[in-house]
């Protein structure tokens, strides 16, 4: 069983793991249009503001809602989090849902 550990990688880590994503959600930009909860219901729940919510985010430093995801990562229904988070990127009307490499910065979506 592979065990993911949170902190980072040591010289000594045998284990090679996925690479991190961090999704990245301008909440004030969004319309409220809830595509990405049809689509990815385990992480984008609709709020009485009438706008999204990425579940389990943190905010950071210019408000927006923030989560990072292993490439390695399932659902207990056993879905890639990292492909079913790409799907309500790329179903978002207004693109504000953004996933980059958490290591490189590179922009995925
Ligand atoms: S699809 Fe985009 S605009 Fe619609 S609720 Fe989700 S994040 Fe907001």
């Amino acid at each position: 069983m592979e065990i993911e550990s949170s902190g980072g990688s040591s010289a000594s880590e045998p284990v090679k793991k996925g690479r991190r994503f961090r999704i990245v959600f301008d909440k004030k930009n969004c319309i409220g249009a809830a595509a990405c909860a049809a689509v990815a219901p385990e992480f984008w729940v609709m709020k009485d503001d009438g706008k999204a919510d990425l579940v389990g985010h943190r905010v950071d430093e210019d408000g927006n809602q923030v989560l990072v995801v292993s490439e390695t990562e399932l659902t207990p229904e056993g879905k890639r989090v990292l492909d079913l988070n790409k799907e309500a990127a790329e179903v978002c009307p207004v693109q504000v849902i953004h996933i980059y490499d958490d290591e490189t910065g590179e922009k995925i979506i």
